[in-house]
């Protein structure tokens, strides 16, 4: 499970998990793999790595703590990085401390040649599976999940890389979005429910022979002018090489799975996920939630800057006036300040400012994408009550958040959800607000061109709204056993 944040500016929210990216066949692969990091910087900011393969097949790489632009603006570094074919990976902390060893892409010299991995994603039997690898003699350089992907590889009986690889797949549960490069290829694989991220881009004919790339988001082909060529598909695993693409699913169909909350907050607006475009879903959103609760009001306000286009679409749905009431400073940098509790307290004033001029005696109708914890929610609605508004409305585009995600976002444990623990009216006593809603599930299915959600075959993970986890929690489940035999022993 993840680890809490110590970020003091948003650490109400759920967190992005990871951003993956490849090339094959480029000039430059690092300095292109550096910008498609930095486009998908906002799916992690604790690390970053590159691993580039140059044309005599020796692998580089360089991984470091911050963020891209810190770690790879500097020519030195991308030119220690030679070679047309490179993986990278923008690490927020899902599972293990934040260790350099744990900064990713990893990388082992198999007798095969050199593996480097970058994973997005988190494995819900990674526990059970350490302990039986370190039992049966693995030594494990890291304290992430990913290096499942590495020890399960290094024991396989198979040869070829291709082998290993479904090999180690087939071992684990979880959800996983992989690049991976050695030397003859560049790969990349989505867990059979396709929880997480995964598109193909095409650049060039570059002499005569296409370019590839691989990244969690459709934002990181356009940074490298790629032409979106598809989603890779639930259970795939893509092969790139000097051939083209080739295609296998070993793994037989299940149901698709993508996480639902990709399209409410974690994507970059400007993505385009499994056909969905994100920045119209979260306008339909607010429409939605609109229709479904509505108040008399006088301006609608987002909590910018995910909630925008959610409060652009209500406000248009609603016939309400859309002001910007918050305004953020987006230079507060985690270099700022050291994060005591004082300024920990002093965090959303920090990042946010209210307009007086919008907000003095009007119905103000506040747009957020979540409530996890509350705090923030109730320091906001403080401050637009401060600025002067007469009334406070809060509507919320993503349903309740009930249950922690064991799939690859940072969530605080169940205790600590708001809406676990306490009902609406309750909610909207301690946040503070006239009224509090919710968009219903069925409206957010709606958002996303489906009649309402089917339970018994639901099209997204929406497991944090319902607690209905597709993918087995084998390691939490362990876990809870161990406990109860513990408190029966102790009895
Ligand atoms: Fe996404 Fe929620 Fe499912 Fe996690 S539990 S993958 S956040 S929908």
């Amino acid at each position: 499970m993840s680890e809490a944040s110590t970020h003091p500016w948003d650490d109400d929210k759920f967190h992005e998990e990871c951003g993956v990216f490849g090339v094959w066949n480029v000039t430059d692969a690092a300095a292109l793999t550096a910008l498609g990091l930095h486009a998908l910087q906002h799916r992690g900011q604790e690390a970053a790595g590159i691993v580039a393969l140059d044309q005599a097949g020796i692998f580089h790489s360089h991984r470091a703590r911050g963020l891209v632009g810190e770690n790879f603006s500097d020519k030195k570094v991308i030119d220690s990085l030679p070679g047309r074919a490179a993986v990278g990976h923008n690490r927020y902390a899902t599972t293990g401390e934040t260790a350099l060893r744990n900064v990713q892409p990893l990388f082992a010299d198999f007798e095969f040649g050199g593996f480097a991995v970058a994973h997005n994603g988190n494995l819900t039997n990674a526990n059970v599976l350490k302990r039986e690898l370190v039992k049966r003699g693995s030594l494990f350089q890291s304290t992430t999940d990913s290096e499942l992907f590495i020890q399960l590889m290094a024991i396989s009986l198979y040869s070829a890389v291709e082998e290993r690889l479904i090999d180690a797949l087939r071992r684990v549960q979880g959800a996983y979005s992989l690049v991976a490069l050695h030397n003859k290829a560049l790969m990349g694989a989505r867990d059979p429910s396709g929880v997480r991220p995964l598109v193909l881009g095409r650049i060039g004919p570059e002499d005569g022979a296409h370019s590839w790339v691989l990244a969690s988001e459709t934002c990181a082909l356009e940074i490298v002018s790629a032409d979106f060529v598809r989603d890779v598909e639930p259970g795939e695993i893509v092969i790139i090489d000097d051939t083209g693409v080739r295609s296998i699913k070993p793994f037989g169909r299940t149901g698709s799975r993508f996480c639902i909350f990709e399209y409410i907050y974690f994507a970059r607006p400007d993505s385009v996920m499994e056909g969905i475009p994100v920045y119209e879903t979260r306008k339909r959103i607010g429409a939605e939630l609109a229709r479904e609760s509505n108040v008399p009001a006088d301006v609608v306000v987002p909590v910018p800057d995910s909630g925008v286009p959610s409060a652009m679409g209500y406000a248009t749905e609603a016939g309400i006036p859309f002001e910007l009431g918050i305004i953020r400073n987006h230079y507060v940098g985690r270099t700022f300040i050291e994060p005591t509790d004082q300024i920990r307290n002093l965090g959303v004033k920090l990042k946010h400012s209210a307009n007086r001029a919008v907000l003095e005696g009007k119905r103000v109708i506040l747009v957020d994408d979540s409530i996890v914890r509350g705090t923030t929610s109730k320091k906001i609605v403080e401050m637009v009550r401060a600025a002067g508004a007469k009334e406070v409305h809060m509507r919320i585009s993503s349903p309740p958040t009930t249950y922690s995600c064991y799939y690859g976002i940072d969530t605080p444990e169940r205790g600590k959800l708001m809406a676990a623990q306490h009902d609406l009216a309750e909610m909207a006593r301690i946040i503070g607000v006239d009224s509090l809603a919710f968009i219903s599930l069925d409206g957010l299915y709606r958002a996303l061109g489906r009649p309402a959600r089917d339970a018994a075959k639901p099209a997204f993970c929406d497991a944090c709204f319902t607690g209905d986890y597709a993918i087995p929690l084998t390691d939490s489940l362990e876990s809870a056993d161990r406990q109860l035999s513990l408190l029966h022993s102790a009895q």
